[in-house]
């Protein structure tokens, strides 16, 4: 989840999904985002889902199991939908999908808490959220606001992720903090949430993703990489899998 749209929720999803899949886990990923889906043109694919016994068959790209409203409707077509259209598209996608026997399933949620969310949190048992966010001072706003709403629903909040936190430029291997740094550090401990991670802002997650040499394939020195594990790792311990 996100406190606003652009933080880079949906990249942070597929990869998360992608290092599970890497630590050997059955995954799914579910892109909830009605509003904005942004899973067909993350993984590049037209693929329309096969119906059987009434169920959607996921799409599966690597054996990663995947489903999107964007796979079903013309782009744009749930822009407008509100309340009970909102409620029936996130159910259908939760119960009508045969996902078979998942260890995992991530879901990508549009920004902010509303009807999706709300629909997640009363229809199935979360085990819990992930917060993204970046470091400028709005969308942490945007967190505390978010935070607060999953309280709420009781969605019980796994800690938060700063993405686009630093830079490492080609000359050294510094750190550029160029949006401040630990900012969400400092919001997360007022707010008692634990920080498990900070992403940089990096060319290799928004190069045209490749399917066949996701980043979770490549060095293992690589720090994209590098903390995807670590925050998987976290959270995987915090569900206690
Ligand atoms: P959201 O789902 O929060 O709206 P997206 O995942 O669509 O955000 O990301 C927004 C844009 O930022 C995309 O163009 C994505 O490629 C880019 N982006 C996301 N994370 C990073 C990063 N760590 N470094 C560079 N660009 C990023």
């Amino acid at each position: 989840a996100s406190g606003k749209g652009g933080v880079g929720k949906s990249t942070f999803a597929l990869n998360l999904a992608l290092t599970f899949q890497y630590l050997k886990l059955n995954v799914g990923l579910l892109d909830a985002d009605i509003y904005g889906p942004s899973l067909p043109k993350l993984l590049n694919t037209n693929e329309k889902p096969k119906i059987k016994n009434k169920n959607f068959l996921p799409i599966e790209v690597n054996g990663l199991k995947t489903m999107s409203i964007g796979y079903l409707i013309p782009d744009e077509q749930a822009n407008i939908w509100r309340g009970p259209m909102v409620i029936k598209a996130v159910t259908q996608l939760l119960r009508d999908v045969a996902w078979g026997e998942l260890d995992v399933l991530v879901i990508d949620t549009p920004p902010g808490t509303g009807d999706v969310q709300l629909t997640i949190s009363q229809k199935i048992d979360v085990a819990g959220a992930l917060i993204i966010t970046t470091p400028q001072e709005l969308s942490l706003l945007d967190v505390k606001r978010g935070i607060s709403m999953f309280k709420k629903v009781n969605l019980p909040i796994l800690g938060v992720v700063e993405n686009m936190s630093y830079f490492i430029c080609d000359e050294c291997d510094k750190k550029h903090y160029i949006f401040g740094k630990q900012s969400s550090h400092k919001l997360a401990n007022n707010l008692g949430i634990e920080v498990l991670g900070e992403l940089p802002i990096s060319q290799n997650l928004i190069k045209k993703y490749d399917i066949k040499h996701p980043i979770m394939t490549q060095k293992l020195s690589d720090v994209v990489f590098k903390s995807f594990f670590d925050i998987s790792k976290k959270v995987l311990n915090k569900i206690k899998f």
